[in-house]
């Protein structure tokens, strides 16, 4: 799937990508557009220069709650920050699908792939994915704009990409072609 003639092509996709998050350090106010497995929406604009919105931040955080046991968790605004400026590469035409946010120990125990010192523990990151994009192409877009946001880990799983504000990490679940 990702031969190298196509890697070439999505690091020309990449570099097009590039300016994305110096536009945003400019623009007056960032969206969000998430939705969750329990069907739940928020689409809204979350922050406005740099004052964010306490009532979209906390419909945000209920979101991002651990649905198996109804606990809501906390939710750090660079996470946000991230998932948004992603979601801005496709011009937020696409909802991010929230597959996992918060959890709590007894959840994360029962979740596919989760290390038992989960940074889904502390609120710290999200698996996602988006309608119609391949899983490795949002991993890789999620890469390059890592590099401008800051580290972060980012690993790509057969039906979801994991992103979190811990150290920077990459690694693969799907076998072949990306990562390490
Ligand atoms: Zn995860």
């Amino acid at each position: 799937m990702l031969s190298r003639r196509g890697l070439l092509a999505r690091s020309a996709m990449l570099l097009a990508l590039a300016d994305v998050p110096a536009r945003a350090a400019t623009g007056a106010s960032r969206q969000i557009w998430m939705q969750n497995r329990a069907g739940e929406e928020v689409r809204a604009a979350y922050r406005h220069g740099e004052t964010y919105d306490a009532a979209v931040l906390q419909r945000l955080r209920h979101l991002f709650r651990d649905l198996h046991e109804g606990t809501q968790g906390p939710l750090p605004e660079m996470l946000v920050d991230m998932l948004s400026v992603l979601q801005e590469a496709w011009g937020y035409a696409l909802p991010l699908l929230l597959n996992s946010g918060f959890r709590t120990p007894r959840t994360n125990a029962m979740s596919e792939g989760a290390a038992p010192a989960s940074l889904h523990l502390r609120g710290l990151a999200a698996d996602v994915s988006m309608p119609g994009i391949d899983h490795p192409d949002l991993a890789l877009v999620a890469l390059s704009l890592s590099e401008r946001l800051g580290f972060m880990g980012i690993g790509v799983y057969p039906r979801f990409v994991h992103l979190d504000v811990g150290p920077s990490r990459r690694w693969t679940r799907i076998g072949r072609g990306w990562g390490r």
